[in-house]
C-alpha cells in the first residue's frame, strides 16, 4: 500500500468508527505513517508546526487521543516517560535502544499463556513484548571508535 492508499484506508476506518475526518487528524496520521519511527507527540508537533497553520501541541495531543480511541494509532510501551505512537495497530513487538532511544518494530510474536490471568478474571486484549538493548547502528558506531 502506498501512502495515498493508507490515507484513504485511514479515512474509511475513521468514518466507520464515527470519527470525523478533519485536515488535522489526517495530517497527524500522515506524519506518523510516513515517518515510521514511532514519534512522540512532541516530535510530531515539531515537524507539523511549519506545515499546518495554527496547530498547537495541545491539538496534537487531542488528535492523538481521539485517533487512539478509534483504534487508528496505538501507544508504544517504552522505558521512557514520553509516549510514542505507532500507526501499525496489529499486534507486534518493539525493540527499544537504550543508547539512542530509537524504537524498532520486531516481528517477534510472543507465545504468552494468559490462561492463568483469564482464570483470575482478567480480560486480556493483547500481549506485547518489549525488547531492549543496543541497536545495530549504535553497536557499529561504538565499534568504530
Ligand atoms: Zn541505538
Ligand atoms: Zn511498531
Amino acid at each position: 500500500m502506498d501512502l495515498k492508499e493508507k490515507i484513504e484506508e485511514f479515512k474509511r476506518k475513521a468514518r466507520m468508527s464515527g470519527l470525523k475526518v478533519t485536515p488535522q487528524r489526517v495530517a497527524v496520521y500522515r506524519e506518523i505513517i510516513s515517518r515510521n519511527d514511532h514519534p512522540s507527540a512532541e516530535e510530531l508537533y515539531e515537524s507539523l508546526k511549519d506545515k499546518i497553520d495554527g496547530i498547537s501541541l495541545t491539538t496534537v495531543y487531542r488528535t492523538l487521543a481521539s485517533l487512539e480511541k478509534a483504534g487508528l494509532v496505538m501507544r508504544v510501551p517504552t522505558l521512557r516517560d514520553k509516549v510514542h505512537y505507532d500507526a501499525r495497530v496489529e499486534p507486534h513487538s518493539h525493540f527499544v535502544c537504550l543508547n539512542c532511544g530509537r524504537i524498532y518494530d520486531t516481528e517477534i510474536v510472543p507465545e504468552v499463556n494468559t490462561d492463568k490471568l483469564e482464570k483470575e478474571g482478567f480480560k486480556v486484549l493483547n500481549c506485547t513484548v518489549l525488547c531492549y538493548g543496543i541497536c545495530n547502528r549504535c553497536k557499529v558506531e561504538n565499534e568504530e571508535v
